[in-house]
Formats: structure tokens, C-alpha cells, sequence
């Protein structure tokens, strides 16, 4: 079958593959010939940190999904380093991302569908006008009220210059070498940066474990969380999408929750909305139980006693976990009201003490005023 194929988006690609190839190019001739200080990579390790949690804490979990609450400074920071990724709008990126979850894999509607192979995933949907599936904008219509996203959305192209070339292009000229923080905050950060970001939609739905759900190709993987600020355990994301967290044991490498973490002790950060407990190990269970059964798909008519004693077993794990979460749920409970007590017998004691003494004060006004009265 031929399909016609979609035409060519020549503003990303002259910009996708001239990057890698100028920065290929120029890097290493500069560093041979010139050499990097150790202020332009500073600003290099600053400019990776501030684009990349920008697309992670920012579009991906403040925007695209409302994970959390931001205070203003917090998103317009993001607003503007988000725009320095050089990965379109809030409003743009929100929308292909929200359509990504919702028709998952989906060759005709998913943006980077992963089963479009490993090159769609990963940067080819980009470099072709593909139809896209939210050209209304209908499923970003929250995003569209936000004053914030609509002024980044309409300066994001001044912002995303005056990010990458104007900022290091003074920060270089400060010191008396133009050109190192650019190369190096710009150039290398941005090609690094992209692919760590394509990698999600193209490795993170390859590549790695599926302990939550085996209904769309999303996997979890601590190799590419290390790379990209958390975002690897994107099996556990496409399971538990609205969840601040994509990984959500403390050991696991997940930078931006960590920081949305942190915010919300200082005010910066709140409502940040998590699945619970119950509801992640049953997903979990339900897959463990589906992986043993598939196993024994192949095996013999002996196997089928083993079946059942299986799902017995995972109807009794089911109903212990149901059980669990409601001794939780009542033994908070408990201890919430055993504190509202304790606070109230505190008062009602204090309350007691204050009367007692105003009672003292009151008796030895009495006695004075009789003692005056037996002299008079
Ligand atoms: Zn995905
Ligand atoms: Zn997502």
C-alpha cells in the first residue's frame, strides 16, 4: 500500500537537523581550539536543569495533566524556560500530549504513536505537517483561560529567542568570550535536551517494564527517568496520568516530584493530587494476576487446578488489600479523633484553670474588702 506521505515541516526540520550537526561540528572545535571555562558550564548545567524540569514539572505534569497547583512565580519560570526547550507552546505541547493519553497508540490519532515505530516516535512525527488532531484546541480549554499560557503562547517565539540567543550571548560578552555560554547553554543543551524529551515518546514506550498495565506499550525504565528528570517510569504515568508522581517510591530517580515536593513545604506548590495506595496495588495485583495466567495460556489440562487456585489467590490478595485500606482509613480516623480530643480536653482544662484563678483573684478582692469594712 502507498501512502502519501505527509509534507514536510521545514521550519523543525532545518532546526532538528542542523542543531545536532552544528553542535557536532562546533563543540569539539571550539573546545580544542578555545576551551570551555567553567562559568560556561555552569550556565550550561543551569540551562539544561531550567528547560528540562520546565517541560516535566511544568508542561507535562503542571499543565497537561494539572497534577498540581502552582503559585505564579513558579509558572511563569516555567513559562519562560518551557519556551527556551524550543518545544512549542504550553498551549501546543499541552494539547498533542493530552491527545497522545487519550488515543494512545493509536496510529491515526496518537501524535507519536509509538506503534509508528522507534523514528515516528521519536522526532518523525515533527518533521511532517502530520494532521493533527487538535487544531480546535477543545481539549486545552482550560489552558485557553489561563491569562499565562496565552501570553506565552503568543510571545513564544520572541521568548525562545531572547532565551537562547540574547541571554547567552551577554552572559558570554560579561566575560569577554561571546561565543562559550552559547554554544554550550544553547546549542549543545538544546539538541540534549530534545532528544532526552522524544526519548519518553519513543524508548519510554519500547523499552522497559510493565508492572501497572500491558493495555498501551508504555513502560517503566530507570535508565531513561535518569535522563530525563523522572519522567522513565511512564508505565506508572499512563496508568495513574493525573498523579504529581511518576515515580512514586522515595528511592526512585523522579527529580521534578521531588521539587513540586519541596514547593509545596514553602508555598510555592499545592493541591498535588496522588493515587492512592489501594488503587496502585490492585493495578498492580490485577497485572501480576494477568502475567501468571498468559503463562500457563500454553500449559496442560494438570494446569488447570493451578488457574484457579491462582485467581482464588488473587481474590483473597484483592480483598486483603480492600481490608487493609479500610483498617487505614478507620485507624486515621481514630487517631484524628483521638488528637481532636486530646485538644479538647486541653482547652476545657485551661478554660477550668482560668475560672479557678479568677475566682482566687475574686475571693481575695472579698476578703480584702471585708477585712477594710471590720476595721472601718
Ligand atoms: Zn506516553
Ligand atoms: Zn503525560
Amino acid at each position: 500500500m502507498t501512502k502519501e506521505k505527509a509534507p514536510i515541516n521545514w521550519v523543525n526540520s532545518i532546526f532538528l537537523v542542523s542543531t545536532p550537526l552544528l553542535a557536532a561540528i562546533f563543540i569539539p572545535l571550539y573546545a580544542v581550539n578555545v576551551g570551555f571555562t567553567l562559568y560556561e558550564w555552569a550556565w550550561f548545567a543551569f540551562y539544561m536543569a531550567a528547560t528540562g524540569m520546565a517541560i516535566t514539572a511544568g508542561y507535562h505534569r503542571l499543565w497537561s495533566h494539572k497534577a498540581y497547583k502552582a503559585h505564579f512565580a513558579v509558572r511563569l519560570w516555567h513559562a519562560v524556560w518551557g519556551a527556551a526547550s524550543c518545544q512549542n507552546s504550553i498551549l501546543n505541547w499541552s494539547c498533542d500530549h493530552r491527545v497522545h493519553h487519550r488515543h494512545v497508540d493509536d496510529g491515526e490519532k496518537d501524535p507519536y504513536a509509538a506503534s509508528r515505530g522507534f523514528w515516528y516516535s521519536h522526532i518523525g512525527w515533527i518533521l511532517r505537517h502530520h494532521p493533527r488532531h487538535c487544531d480546535d484546541y477543545s481539549n486545552v480549554k482550560d489552558l485557553r483561560r489561563d491569562p499565562l499560557v496565552m501570553w506565552q503562547h503568543r510571545n513564544y517565539w520572541l521568548l525562545a529567542l531572547v532565551t537562547n540567543g540574547a541571554v547567552p550571548l551577554a552572559l558570554g560578552f560579561a566575560v569577554g568570550r561571546p561565543l562559550g555560554v552559547f554554544l554550550l547553554a544553547f546549542l549543545l543543551r538544546v539538541v540534549l535536551n530534545h532528544h532526552f524529551t522524544f526519548f519518553i515518546n519513543s524508548l519510554a514506550h519500547i523499552w522497559g517494564r510493565r508492572p501497572y498495565s500491558d493495555e498501551d506499550t508504555s513502560r517503566d525504565n530507570l535508565l531513561l527517568a535518569l535522563f530525563t528528570y523522572g519522567e522513565g517510569y511512564h508505565n506508572f504515568h499512563h496508568s495513574f496520568q493525573y498523579d504529581y508522581r511518576n515515580g512514586i517510591r522515595w528511592w526512585q530517580f523522579d527529580p521534578s516530584k521531588w521539587i513540586i515536593k519541596s514547593f509545596s513545604y514553602i508555598g510555592l506548590t499545592k493541591d498535588l493530587r496522588e493515587a492512592s495506595k489501594l488503587q496502585i496495588e490492585k493495578k498492580k495485583a490485577r497485572m501480576q494476576l494477568k502475567r501468571a495466567l498468559a503463562r500457563m495460556e500454553t500449559g496442560a489440562e494438570s494446569t488447570h487446578r493451578f488457574k484457579a487456585a491462582l485467581e482464588a489467590r488473587h481474590e483473597q490478595l484483592v480483598n486483603a488489600l480492600n481490608e487493609w485500606s479500610g483498617a487505614r482509613k478507620k485507624w486515621y480516623a481514630v487517631k484524628r479523633a483521638a488528637m481532636v480530643e486530646r485538644l479538647e480536653r486541653a482547652e476545657v482544662r485551661n478554660r477550668y484553670l482560668e475560672l479557678k484563678y479568677a475566682l482566687k483573684a475574686q475571693r481575695l478582692q472579698w476578703r480584702a474588702l471585708l477585712a477594710e469594712l471590720a476595721t472601718a
